[in-house]
């Protein structure tokens, strides 16, 4: 098992060389992915400190490396970095790369070792994914891994918080903005594996997503669960359409963290932002709202902070302390 686990990272860290290699020493690397990145406005620093690569747009050319350095066909599926087709009728297998024609992510554990891959298509196409990645393979678990927590781990203990992001552009530009304590969920919806990682470096935990309907959505799913692991949460949402890499070139890296500073909202103030814009005066909608925030007071863990907590929500919603602690205590018995 610890054998075919190293063998695995040893596989992926060749991979990972073999699209560097790509980007920057081909023709057709550096004429089409390291251009695509150029206009993203990636760095060079920035390229080398999350390794970026790109896969050559052919059936099989890293399997035919691999080959060639030693590495069989089973470890380099099992790697998730080639597809194993069966041949119709009798015909052998038909074997040829996953990642093709793409900028390449690798995706680091805590200790910097490639455990798997995101890949880009360069141009949107309805008939492709945007993102591919990696399969689930015995190095890889989705949901135990956060994109960008490698470099990000010293900056978050430093700062002591962690910025969480949808996507692997996010952390990218925000790092390159000098914003270096910032990690992804890439996609998933966040799981309470992640949130652990995290508690590692910090306590505090500011969720930075998407300024669009799937950003609050994730959001509100997230908040939870924080909450539930007795993190410290922030919330903050980009203005319509933007996401943290297109906000921070939009305004520089000054505006984007004064922005920040701005309008981080506690979970409270964030959930009844949203309520209080949704029921307007209608009685019932509020009433709805105050028991949603309730109902998240209820997750934490420590008593204590319950019931400073219930202060500030009879503040905001405009109703007695004693009928939200009611409230909670009523949500608190229904979970027995
Ligand atoms: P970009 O700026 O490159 O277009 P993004 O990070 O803004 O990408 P989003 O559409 O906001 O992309 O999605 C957030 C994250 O979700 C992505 O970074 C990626 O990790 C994941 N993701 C997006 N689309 C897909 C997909 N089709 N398949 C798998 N994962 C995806
Ligand atoms: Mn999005
Ligand atoms: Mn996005
Ligand atoms: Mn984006």
């Amino acid at each position: 098992r610890q054998n075919e686990r190293e063998s695995l990272l040893i596989v992926l860290n060749f991979a990972k060389t073999f699209f560097q290699e790509a980007l920057q020493k081909s023709d057709e690397g550096r004429g089409i992915g390291l251009s695509y990145f150029r206009e993203r406005g990636f760095t060079n620093p920035t390229i080398d400190a999350f390794e970026l690569g790109y896969s050559f747009d052919q059936w099989d050319a890293l399997m035919q490396e691999g080959l060639r350095k030693g590495y069989n066909r089973d470890l380099l599926e099992k790697a998730g970095l080639i597809l194993v087709k069966e041949g119709a009728d009798g015909r052998s297998p038909k074997t040829f790369d996953r990642f093709r024609g793409r900028v390449m992510f690798p995706i680091h554990n805590v200790s910097g070792r490639v455990i798997a891959f995101g890949a880009r298509i360069l141009k949107i196409d309805k008939s492709q994914p945007k993102y591919l990645n990696s399969p689930e393979t015995t190095v890889y678990h989705k949901s135990q891994v956060l994109y960008g927590i490698y470099q990000a781990k010293q900056t978050v203990r430093q700062e002591d918080v962690c910025y969480l992001t949808e996507g692997y552009t996010d952390v990218i530009s925000l790092h390159q903005a000098g914003i270096k304590n910032v990690v992804a969920s890439s996609g998933t919806s966040l799981t309470t594996e992640q949130i652990r990682l995290i508690a590692r470096f910090t306590p505090n935990i500011t969720i930075l997503y998407d300024g669009d309907a799937a950003g609050i959505k994730a959001a509100l799913r997230g908040l939870d669960m924080v909450l539930e692991e007795g993190l410290n949460l922030k919330l903050l949402l980009l203005p319509n359409g933007e996401d943290p890499d297109s906000y921070v070139h939009k305004v520089g890296a000054e505006e984007f963290k004064a922005y920040i500073k701005a309008n981080s909202k506690d979970f409270i103030d964030f959930k009844a932002g949203q309520w209080l814009t949704e029921a307007g005066n209608d009685p019932n909608k509020r009433a709805e709202g105050i028991s949603d925030v309730c109902a998240s007071i209820t997750k934490i863990p420590d008593p204590l902070k319950r019931q400073t907590l219930s202060q500030r929500v009879a503040q905001v919603f405009h109703v007695s302390e004693q009928s939200v602690i009611s409230e909670i205590n009523r949500l608190l018995r229904k979970q027995q």
